[in-house]
């Protein structure tokens, strides 16, 4: 049968799209990561769900394609959006294993878009997306994808920006910042968005890097046009020069 790989946004109910919701509604079992299972088991009281924990990630997509293989309906759900940093590319890969499984990815808002939004319209020009996390790239590879995205003068949304190993990683990653950017550079952070204890604030560059962020934050740094403007965080896009 289908597994449908589906992205359920970064917190709230409201925050899943239509497609998503009726995906949850009609499929059969869902499986995820223990936390956002209990974030939406709530909602979906008679379905079945397995959960597992972190770093899982290999067993839970195995798990839902064994299920779906057995005849089933399967949401595999992930936080967001389910290709970014999600299950979506691993479960097509995995998919090859499984020859009568379609597999259909459903989108989802993802935390650069939603925190985005709490921030004010830091997005609204040309951005780059990377993870701090060097568990599955080498750090060299995304010191290099900062320096580029640096030079190129993208805003930049930093997911994975700490954890309990990795405490510095926001701060090297300011340090490569202020090599090609100024200092008074407009950024911000959003931690748990859309969930209970939403928090954001908005920032220098050389006061993000002496700033600790935890796993549940996204860290947003502007070009060199974007600006403070009503308390928000907003990169013009250029309308009002043409
Ligand atoms: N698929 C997810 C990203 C998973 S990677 C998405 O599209 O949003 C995990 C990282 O995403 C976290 O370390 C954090 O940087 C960001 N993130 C996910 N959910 C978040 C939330 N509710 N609030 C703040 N950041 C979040």
């Amino acid at each position: 049968m289908k597994l449908y790989v589906v992205g359920i946004g970064c917190g709230s109910r409201n925050g899943l799209t239509l497609e998503a919701e009726e995906v949850l509604r009609n499929c059969d079992i869902i499986v995820g990561y223990t936390i956002y299972i209990e974030q939406i088991k709530r909602y979906y009281p008679d379905k079945e769900c397995f959960s597992t924990g972190m770093k899982h990630e290999t067993e839970r997509v195995e798990l839902a394609l064994r299920l779906a293989g057995e005849g089933q309906n399967i949401a595999l759900v992930c936080s967001g959006d389910s290709q970014i940093y999600g299950m979506a590319g691993l479960a097509m890969e995995m998919s090859e294993k499984f020859p009568n499984v379609e597999v259909e990815v459903v989108a989802g808002v993802t935390a650069a878009i939603s925190g985005g939004a709490v921030l004010g319209s830091p997005m609204t020009h040309d951005f780059a997306v990377i993870s701090l996390s060097d568990l599955l790239t080498p750090m060299e590879k995304i010191v290099k994808r900062l320096r580029c995205a640096a030079e190129g003068d993208f805003v930049i949304a930093l997911y994975n920006p700490s954890s309990k190993k990795r405490v510095d990683h926001l701060q090297k990653a300011c340090d490569i910042m202020l090599e090609y950017r100024s200092p008074k550079t407009v950024c911000g952070i959003v931690k748990n968005i859309g969930r209970d204890g939403q928090e954001s604030r908005i920032m220098e560059l050389s006061e993000l890097r002496d700033t600790q962020v935890d796993m549940f934050t996204t860290v947003f740094i502007g070009n060199s046009e974007t600006r403070v403007i009503n308390g928000k965080m907003v990169t013009p896009r250029g309308y009002r020069n043409v």
